[in-house]
């Protein structure tokens, strides 16, 4: 269908031919050169259902996703502005029909509020979502909430310096008037790909048009958007077919528009109040199946940032950065209000449940026991590295000269300003400890320098 070849992909998935050790070999030392895979390489890594085969694929992914973007973790907080929605997708505790849920828009002032509560966490970017109802929430709105965001300063006077959004297709010419406006990424996820599943899921509003979902990127990137993200909600349809059309989906940008997904991000169905799907899982995807489709991902889009939310428990978020994943949300609330309710807001009901509750404070001390840099970054966005200027650089792996210094310098800034003692303590260790492995003499001296001014009270140093 479209772009998106339904037969073929069914093919691959169908073959169910033994898993072939050698083949696998194959496979995955092409993915080690970092070009990428074909559609049949992928199935064949997603075929694999051996501990021998997986642990290789395993190695294969964290080995990929270490030689594009370093060890570093970037973060982000989810900024949920309105719940209304004139949809019914039957796994989303927004659709339309669930009358158990009070609706809210934010003002400016409450999304400046809620702004302030995860500027206090430290974070630097969100991510914008809303419901997809244009009457209530059209693109004015959305500008102002934008403007609101930035204009915030907390009591460190920082302020957010990414906002990514995530809400429902435009059309070209709101295309044009967003390219305008100050955002990093624009993300829309295609839920499931199979089109006869979609229609299912989808019965009313205007998601019911596959079509008009399928093509959102080609009418962004065609309207100057820089960088868009794509995305699949596990559990709807096989997971190995979602998987194979997210890689055809990524092809057909690179091809057409020379620049691939900036980031793919892989949900799986959680339960949602009055959502149907979300409490009778059509496809449920196993823990294994996951971190199989996470680690395949990494090999086959390997210059992608892979994103990862708090609808998953702790221990597996854990597992799954050695996977391939590279940005995740910390301290997320799905409700609207929901950072200012956690000091007596409103609406307790969100999109979907979450699974790991921590603060964002217990979630960096546990990255970096992990060994991993917790990232505030957005260097890139606000250097113009985007679109294909970010491609030229990630693709060949020489993102991360810029990815570790910058996680290393705004890690500092998140000790000085909003860490407890313990964190500042392991953090200080891991950046002593990080310093000597930047292999480019003058970053490490550029580094040990800007380090040097934000002790001193500077903020905001990047490459
Ligand atoms: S240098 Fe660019 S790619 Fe790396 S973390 Fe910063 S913004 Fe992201």
């Amino acid at each position: 269908m479209f772009f998106i070849d339904e037969n073929y992909l069914h093919q691959l998935i169908d073959k169910k031919e033994k898993v072939d050790s050698k083949r696998v070999d194959d496979v995955l030392s092409k993915a080690r050169e970092l070009k990428g895979l074909e559609l049949e390489e992928v199935a064949v890594l997603l075929n694999i259902d051996d501990s021998e085969n997986l642990n290789k694929l395993f190695s294969t992914a964290l080995f990929i996703k270490e030689e594009i973007y370093g060890n570093r973790l970037v973060l982000f907080a989810p900024l949920y502005i309105s719940n209304y929605c004139s949809n019914n997708c039957l796994y989303c505790g927004f659709r339309a029909d669930n009358k158990a849920i009070e609706r809210r828009t934010l003002s400016l002032e409450e999304i400046k509020e809620e702004t302030k509560a995860i500027l206090e966490q430290g974070h630097k970017r969100i991510l914008m979502l809303m419901g997809e109802n244009h009457k209530q929430t059209g693109l004015d709105y959305l500008i102002s909430a934008i403007d609101s965001v930035y204009s915030v300063k907390d009591s460190k006077g920082s302020s957010i310096r990414r906002i990514n959004i995530e809400i429902a297709p435009l059309t070209d010419n709101e295309f044009k008037v967003l390219r305008d406006v100050k955002i990093g990424t624009y993300t829309v996820f295609q839920e499931t790909y199979h089109y006869e599943t979609y229609n299912q899921m989808h019965p009313s509003g205007k998601k019911s048009d596959y079509e008009w979902r399928l093509f959102t990127m080609d009418r962004a990137l065609s309207n100057g958007m820089a960088d868009v993200g794509i995305g699949a909600l596990f559990g709807l349809y096989d997971y190995k077919f979602e998987v194979l059309a997210l890689i055809q989906h990524s092809k057909y940008l690179d091809e057409k528009f020379g620049i691939g997904p900036h980031t793919i991000s892989i949900p799986r169905i959680k339960p949602a109040i009055n959502a149907p799907a979300s409490q009778n899982i059509p496809h449920q995807v196993s823990d294994n199946d996951f971190k199989k489709l996470v680690a395949v991902i990494r090999c086959a889009v390997p210059y992608t940032g892979m994103i990862l939310s708090t609808r998953e428990p702790k221990e597996l978020r854990s597992e799954l950065f050695n996977y391939g994943i590279s940005q995740i949300s910390a301290g997320s609330k799905t409700n609207i209000g929901g950072y200012k309710q956690a000091l007596g807001g409103f609406s307790e009901i969100g999109q979907f449940s979450l699974n790991d509750c921590r603060t964002s404070g217990e979630v960096i001390q546990d990255v970096i026991k992990q060994g991993y840099i917790p990232s505030f970054c957005t260097a890139c966005y606000r250097l113009g590295r985007v679109g294909e200027d970010f491609m030229d650089q990630a693709k060949p792996g020489l993102i991360k000269i810029f990815c570790q210094p910058n996680a290393l310098t705004t890690l500092k800034e998140y000790l000085i300003d909003y860490a407890d003692e313990e964190t500042k303590k392991l953090g200080d260790e891991l950046i002593k400890k990080e310093l000597e492995t930047i292999p480019n003499e003058h970053i490490k001296n550029k580094t040990i320098e800007y380090l040097k001014k934000i002790e001193e009270g500077e903020r905001d140093l990047y490459f």
